[in-house]
């Protein structure tokens, strides 16, 4: 079994290699976590290839579902397969069950946000999403303080304030961050500022968003410049 990780543009229909496009047109089967939304990507490219749902739930049981193939594509909603979606946990079963993996380079959101931030990128920390509370995501917010690194997390719109909230409290109020909302689509933002005017900022969170936070230690040569010029607002 040849199964190829195809990355899908994370809002401009544009954003998508010429590879990508080739392998989603000659595998068997294209598997992804939603049929309607990678259905449309396919259509607008007039690729006729099947789909067929893989997602979180079904995951598990991707050996029956797939047994039929010898060559299948699989696409996330957006972005990478692997990062912070089903695509980690395919892969987890896929090589222990001996299929040939291979992942394609291409769109995902992280690596624009912290490039757009004006943070440093040299040495940088990708949390995801956090935990949703409790102890974990208390000792999680603690240990990314302490890394040194630039960290880059996601974060949903309902739970947006409550993360700057809890970042607040671990890094303080005027700790720099960027927050990108929205990447590669209209409404595209980014918000350059400290957690206390994100926090400001956004009162109604609407989309999709990635927050990049500066180190909070042991910053750079290079990066404290850049950090004391984002300690003013909405630069
Ligand atoms: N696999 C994806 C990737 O490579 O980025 C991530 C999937 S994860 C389920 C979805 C999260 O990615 C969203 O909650 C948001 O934090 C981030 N995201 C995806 N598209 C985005 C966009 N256009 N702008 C900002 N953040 C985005």
């Amino acid at each position: 079994m040849r199964l190829v990780l195809v990355p899908t543009p994370i809002g401009h229909l544009k954003d998508i290699t010429l590879r990508a496009l080739e392998v989603l047109k000659e595998a068997e089967v294209v598997a992804c976590e939603d049929t309607r939304r990678t259905g449309l990507l396919l259509r607008h490219y007039g690729i006729p290839t099947p789909t067929l749902r893989l997602d979180q739930h079904t995951v598990g049981r991707a050996k029956e579902v797939l047994a039929p193939y010898r060559y299948v594509a699989y696409a996330t909603d957006a972005g990478t397969p692997g990062i912070s979606d089903p695509g980690a946990e395919l892969v987890r079963l896929a090589l222990e069950w001996g299929w040939r993996v291979e992942a394609l380079p291409g769109p995902t959101a992280l690596i624009p946000a912290l490039v757009v931030s004006g943070l440093p990128t040299h040495r940088f920390t990708f949390e995801g999403f956090l935990p949703k509370g409790g102890k974990e995501r208390r000792a999680r917010l603690e240990a990314l303080a302490r890394e040194g690194r630039t960290a880059v997390l996601y974060e949903s719109p309902h739970r947006l304030r409550k993360t700057l909230e809890d970042l607040l409290e671990v890094y303080g109020p005027h700790h720099p961050v960027a927050v990108a909302r929205e990447l590669t689509k209209l409404h595209e933002e980014v918000y350059r500022g400290t957690l206390e005017g994100a926090l400001a900022h956004f009162q109604e969170p609407r989309g999709e968003f990635v927050l990049v936070l500066a180190p909070k230690e042991e910053a750079p040569p290079e990066g404290r410049a850049l950090l004391e010029a984002l300690k003013g607002e909405g630069l």
